[in-house]
């Protein structure tokens, strides 16, 4: 499942592992991990150089429970720590870094292994599992993301729906435009549009779609 920040991608890809009693991975997160590590470790975000010179040091791990998934680096959980408005907004730099994607994509392909996995990123259909059974490409209207986002993010009092907006927008441009693996539609994706739609509708809808 791929589609850009605040489509409802996690609650409806978690929803659907769970109904199906599949596994559930979000790739997001593990970039976000890697992204604290490179800022809690005073590498240069902006520094594409310097950023691949450390990919191979964190150790990233993901759970892949639905009900409960985790994330940590070199033994810490940083579940937390990986939703800062300070990681959220260096993600994308240190994203662009193609040896970033390679050592991920590597980590992100081990954890699929044969399959009977919801995924969710921004190149899961294109480039990490062009042979997935069932692609979705996930949307919302701009304003219906960045209000999801707000209320994702109410208890921080900086996060207002104008600034989250503002953020996401430079986030998505900077995912969608940047030359490795860009966020894009897969060519035999199912495209949903979930701004009119509530989260149980979504889930059916990619349920229906992996039973055909
Ligand atoms: O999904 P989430 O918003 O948590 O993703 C955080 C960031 O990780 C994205 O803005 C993007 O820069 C990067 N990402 C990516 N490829 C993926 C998943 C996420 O480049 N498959």
């Amino acid at each position: 499942m791929d589609g850009p920040s605040g489509s409802g991608k996690s609650s409806a890809s978690k929803g659907v592992a769970r109904a199906l009693g599949l596994r559930y991975l979000d790739t997001g997160a593990m970039y976000r991990a890697m992204t604290w590590w490179m800022l809690r470790n005073g590498v240069p975000v902006e520094d594409g150089g310097a950023v691949a010179a450390r990919v191979l040091e964190p150790v990233i791990v993901s759970g892949s429970d639905p009900g409960a998934p985790t994330i940590t680096v070199d033994g810490q959980d940083v579940a937390e720590e990986i939703r800062t408005r300070e990681v959220t907004n260096a993600v994308s730099a240190v994203s662009s870094v193609p040896a970033v994607r390679a050592r991920l994509v590597e980590l992100q392909r081990e954890i699929i292994g044969s399959g009977g996995i919801v995924v969710e990123g921004r190149d899961i259909g294109t480039v990490v599992a062009p042979d997935a059974r069932v692609k979705v490409y996930l949307t919302a209207s701009e304003e219906a993301r960045a209000q999801r986002r707000a209320r994702d993010l109410a208890a921080d009092p900086a996060a207002s729906v104008g600034r989250t907006r503002d953020e996401q927008a430079r986030r998505d441009r900077l995912d969608s435009t940047r030359k490795a693996s860009p966020l894009a539609k897969a060519a035999d994706a199912h495209e949903i549009d979930s701004t009119e739609m509530g989260l149980g509708e979504v889930i059916e809808a990619v349920v229906r779609l992996a039973k055909e």
